[in-house]
């Protein structure tokens, strides 16, 4: 499959063509905003032709597919024209600046038959498919609650627009919540219902908040308490899930790399869980491929990434009002 990408990100560079060509896919062009950062970006990554023309890119001879990798508010529109040209999409998470936006990409998605996916990369992690498939085997019974630790430190390429620039769609709440909302729906396959949530800046967001807690109510009952920060430079990620039978603890493993480890505790003791260290981004890649073959769904697809979204803006929502907030799937 030939490929389109839309944006010269540092996300692509470090992951997603390497991902598309692990598959032996091609990547035709790249489009940038501006010219020469365009040429100097496929001039390093080997893409024959670069272009700041969406309509270009998408009218390149042979380019089935496209990965959006701009900056958040610049997904919808470039998402929306993309399925018109009938090309299927990954975009990145979030989808979308609003709920109702990614709503719409998803709308637009299946009414043109293209396949459409959210670049949800956790899921995709051998560390949280054994995590999902041990709750889903009844190896700890009934789930009782989930911690989410993803308090980070933003490496300081990756600051810019993330703690600065609210209109580009900075902020921990778009850029990390996001992915524990879709890890946890991954998780347990139910939605959250209702948040709580308490924002802040602790060193680095510069209009908007680089810290987030939040609690999340479950249709089952569940509860979710998650952390989300850019500061944190000795905090390490994990994952607990306590159930009525065991608790699974998942250390180091809310990352872009398959690394970490599982331990599954339980009446009989302490067990190490082995898991696979595939590429977490190759079976994304891989996945998308299948459903664009006709085959099984991408491991996030487009209603995903709008699910996930709105938890996410439910918790900014909670945060700001000082209020439990009812998350809108906006009928999905
Ligand atoms: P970048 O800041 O690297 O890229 C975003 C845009 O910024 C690019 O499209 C590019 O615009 C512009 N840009 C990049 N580098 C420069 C530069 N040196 N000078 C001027 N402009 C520049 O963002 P990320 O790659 O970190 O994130 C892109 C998207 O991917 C976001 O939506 C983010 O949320 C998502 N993401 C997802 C991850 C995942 O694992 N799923 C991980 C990281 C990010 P142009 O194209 O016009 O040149």
């Amino acid at each position: 499959m030939k490929w389109g990408l839309i944006g010269a990100s540092t996300i692509a560079s470090e992951y997603v063509i390497g991902a598309i060509r692990s598959q032996g896919d091609e990547i035709a062009a790249v489009m940038s905003g501006d010219a020469a950062r365009g040429a100097d970006y496929a001039a390093r990554h080997g893409i024959p032709d670069s272009t700041t023309d969406l309509g270009g890119l998408l009218a390149t001879p042979g380019v089935e597919a496209v990965y959006i990798s701009t900056t958040n508010e610049k997904h919808h529109p470039q998402a929306l024209a993309a399925i018109a040209a009938g090309k299927h999409v990954l975009c990145e998470k979030p989808l979308a600046m609003t709920v109702a936006e990614a709503a719409e990409m998803a709308r637009a998605a299946r009414a043109k038959g293209v396949v459409f996916a959210t670049n949800h990369h956790l899921r995709n992690a051998g560390a949280h498919l054994a995590i999902r498939d041990l709750i889903a085997e009844g190896r700890i019974g009934r789930v009782l609650s989930v911690r989410v630790f993803h308090a980070v430190h933003l490496p300081p390429h990756l600051q810019g627009w993330r703690i600065s620039d609210a209109g580009a769609g900075g902020g921990v709440i778009p850029d990390i919540t996001v992915h524990d909302a879709d890890t946890v729906r991954f998780y347990l396959g139910e939605d959250p219902v209702e948040v709580v949530a308490m924002a802040g800046v602790s060193g680095m967001g510069e209009g908007v908040e680089d810290s987030v807690m939040s609690v999340w109510s479950m249709p089952s009952g569940a509860m979710i308490q998650t952390h989300e920060s850019f500061t944190h430079p000795f905090a390490g990620s994990g994952v607990e899930v306590h159930g009525t039978e065991g608790s699974i603890f998942g250390r180091g493993i809310m990352t872009q790399k398959p690394v970490g480890e599982v331990e599954l505790v339980d009446a009989s003791g302490r067990h190490a869980v082995a898991f696979d260290r595939h590429d977490l981004y190759g079976r994304g890649l891989a996945l998308f491929a299948e459903a664009v073959a006709g085959r099984g769904r991408p491991a996030a697809d487009g209603v995903d990434g709008v699910k996930s979204l709105a938890v996410a803006t439910a918790v900014r929502e909670a945060a700001r009002t000082g209020r439990a907030t009812r998350v809108n799937y906006e009928g999905f």
